[in-house]
């Protein structure tokens, strides 16, 4: 059994029920449990400020699924939840789905590159990953707390009081 860390965003449609929906789905994946959810957080859209502000979070798995499998899986998840084939990169979109952390192993190949290579650029990431675990980040070799005081992202992301009611700790 491996722990994986999933990203999610939406900034389209019901935000708050494509996360929901989305964490429904990932607990109906083969040999997967939702082990927590974090806070949902609020931040605004990287390079278009036109759009709609994302609403964020980041679950916990427990999963045997291997990681180009659970990408896979995550795809047609975001395909199911009304994501289109092809984005513009920073479009708006209904549902985004990022695998952050595979236990702590480090890849890069299949087009699956873990951790995910944005994880330290993202206090959308930084904040709700924080909630469940200071992860030590096996590329950067730094714990998440001390990549989220260095990091160059000054955006405001706003923790929410919204909660995902899908929430199991086990
Ligand atoms: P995005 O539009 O940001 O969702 O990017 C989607 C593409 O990024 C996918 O087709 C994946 O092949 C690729 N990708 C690379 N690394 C990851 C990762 N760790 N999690 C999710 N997608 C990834």
């Amino acid at each position: 059994m491996s722990i994986v860390f999933i990203g999610l965003g939406s900034n389209l449609g019901e935000r708050l029920s494509m996360l929901q929906k989305a964490i429904a789905c990932i607990s109906e994946l083969p040999t997967t449990e939702v082990l927590a959810t974090s806070s949902v957080y609020e931040s605004p859209p990287i390079d278009n400020s036109a759009q709609n502000h994302f609403l964020n979070a980041v679950c916990k798995i427990r999963t045997k699924l291997p990681p180009k499998a659970l990408l896979d899986a995550l795809k047609e998840i975001e395909r199911r939840l009304g994501r289109p084939e092809r984005y513009a990169r920073w479009s708006p979109r209904y549902i985004d789905l990022d695998i952050l952390f595979y236990d702590n192993q480090v890849l890069n190949q299949d087009g699956l590159t873990i951790p995910h290579s944005e994880i330290q650029n993202r206090k959308f990431v930084l904040l709700p990953m924080l909630e469940l675990d200071d992860y030590f980040h096996p590329v950067l070799k730094k714990h998440l707390s001390t990549l989220l005081a260095e990091t160059n992202d000054a955006s405001p992301v706003l923790k929410t009081k919204i909660s995902i009611a899908l929430q199991q700790e086990n």
